[in-house]
């Protein structure tokens, strides 16, 4: 609808332009998936707003500047081959498969990924797959993987990721307490990892055998 589409221009100028957001992959992409349809129908008027927003099950759908800088921070082009871990609402995945070929997704919560596969569907975003899983185990039948992009917070960045991703790879993840994590970016080279710290950040819990406990 013609008022959504308004409120996504907007979003994108004064939250992300305004903010740095500079590459087109990121801005493009956010200007084209309809946000609205990945929050509740009472909530749909707020999905444009600069803030998370909750999707039921105690978890939420990041604010998009967080979706943006994560986004950015992992140089995607068209040929890459993406893991999420933490499918939630499906937004963020759906903003990676407008930029990449493939993109995997893994949620722990059946709910949530039942609503977000009948949303792709619906949008036909047929490049994403999902499945029901503990995701710090990451996805090893699909990989190794260009990036990786963590959307829960964890105690450390759990190593079956790390092994994951290819030569040149990337991966996001929030890390530290359950109260407040430092968003690291981390590059594998040549078998070796390097670790930038990009912004302090809040996300809900990543749970598993090498997140929190159940
Ligand atoms: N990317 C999502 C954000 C959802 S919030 C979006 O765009 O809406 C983080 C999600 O991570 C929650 O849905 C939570 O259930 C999920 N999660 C937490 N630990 C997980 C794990 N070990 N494996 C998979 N998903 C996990």
């Amino acid at each position: 609808m013609e008022q959504f589409a308004t409120s996504r221009t907007k979003m994108v100028q004064e939250q992300l332009l305004a903010r740095g957001i500079v590459d087109r992959n990121t801005i493009e992409a956010m200007l084209t998936v309809p946000r609205h349809l990945f929050v509740d129908d009472a909530m749909q008027g707020r999905a444009y707003g600069d803030h998370p927003l909750p999707i039921g099950a105690g978890q939420t759908i990041s604010q998009p500047y967080i979706v943006a800088m994560m986004t950015q921070a992992l140089e995607l082009g068209a040929d890459d081959k993406v893991l999420e871990i933490g499918t939630g609402s499906g937004y963020q995945a759906a903003v990676l498969s407008r930029i990449c070929s493939q993109v995997y997704t893994v949620e722990r919560i059946n709910s949530l990924l039942a609503r977000a596969r009948k949303i792709f569907d619906k949008l036909r975003y047929y490049n994403i797959r999902a499945k029901l899983d503990d995701g710090t185990m990451g996805w090893p039948e699909n990989g190794p993987y260009d990036a990786i992009i963590v959307t829960a917070g964890g105690p450390e960045i759990p190593q079956p990721l790390i092994d994951q991703l290819n030569e040149g790879g990337r991966l996001i993840i929030p890390v530290g307490d359950q109260n407040v994590q430092e968003l690291q970016l981390v590059r594998k080279n040549e078998g070796q990892v390097e670790i930038v710290s990009l912004a302090s950040v809040r996300f809900v819990d990543l749970v598993g055998e090498h997140g929190w406990n159940k």
